[in-house]
């Protein structure tokens, strides 16, 4: 039987990270002398892990020192779980912490590459909060993704169609950067918006899209144009966007034909490895271990 030190110790991927909570509890509690209470626990649904983020963490992400920190820290616990290629998520909002500059923050992103280059392929991605001011995103995204150091755009916030035709125009500019187009949804929407997103968008992967494991068809159409699902699965249970790990959909969707890797999505609250998540798949009984190995191995093929 293949253990969780087998699982850890296989070269995969991490394509779906919030690199500002990307981080072990115990990591953040050591360098934050924050103690969460209770916790990491079982929530109720994203308003309950919002209200923690507000009481908790946000407060400790007042600079950009500590920003370089929390980023810092997810790329180690990564290369912990050996993640040789980590899609983390820098959320532009961050740029408030840089003094607005364009460049300091391009720097900073750029800084990572490079410093853990030969120990991890870290690829920045933008992440994009619909919720935030909307004229700073138009202001700085564009000039952010013409850098070359962002490699992803990723939306999200509530999962609704309302407002996403303002961000359009950013998914048209990454198709003619080559920066590679996810976004959210999926996670509590239904198979429809997780369609009608990867049409509006034309995205290449979305980040969970379980929802469309409640549509053959759906599926059928996500197998037929390739596109690939982030899926997190403990962060679907934690969060009760499914019962327990034993119906989580991620065999479903992959034998539907669907491109699918696991990811941690928030490592401070789920408290997960990619590692981790495998072999819980795999002892459950939700995924055999020939699964397993085609996850790890798809994981890091492009
Ligand atoms: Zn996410």
């Amino acid at each position: 039987m293949k253990d969780l030190q087998y699982y850890t110790s296989r070269p995969k991927a991490d394509k779906h990270n919030h690199l500002n909570l990307g981080m072990h509890y115990n990591t953040y509690k050591q360098w934050s002398g924050i103690t969460i209470p209770n916790f990491p626990r079982k929530l109720n649904g994203l308003d309950d892990m919002h209200d923690i983020i507000a009481k908790y963490t946000r407060p400790r992400s007042k600079t950009s020192e500590d920003v370089i920190k929390l980023i810092d820290m997810s790329i180690t616990d990564a290369i912990a779980d050996n993640i040789v290629i980590l899609e983390g998520s820098i959320d532009i909002g961050f740029m408030i912490h840089f003094e607005e500059n364009l460049d300091k923050f391009i720097e900073m992103a750029q800084s990572f590459v490079t410093t853990y280059a030969g120990k991890i392929e870290f690829r920045p991605e933008l992440g994009m909060g619909k919720t935030f001011n909307k004229e700073k995103i138009d202001e700085w995204a564009p000039e952010l993704m013409k850098s070359g150091v962002f490699k992803s755009i990723d939306l999200y916030g509530p999962e609704v169609e309302d407002g996403i035709e303002g961000f359009k125009y950013l998914y048209t500019l990454a198709e003619k950067l080559g920066i590679k187009k996810k976004a959210h949804v999926g996670e509590f929407s239904d198979a429809k918006s997780v369609r009608d997103f990867v049409e509006f968008f034309d995205l290449e992967e979305v980040q969970h899209g379980i929802g469309a494991a409640q549509d053959e068809k759906i599926m059928q159409f996500l197998a037929d144009r390739k596109v690939q699902c982030n899926v997190c699965p403990q962060s679907n249970v934690v969060l009760g966007a499914v019962s327990s790990l034993k119906e989580h959909p991620i065999k479903k969707m992959m034998d539907a034909g669907i491109p699918v890797t696991v990811a941690t999505d928030d490592l401070l609250f789920f408290d997960h490895t990619v590692g981790q998540q495998i072999c819980n798949l795999v002892t459950e009984g939700v995924i055999s271990e020939d699964d397993a190995e085609k996850l790890l191995g798809d994981s890091i093929k492009n």
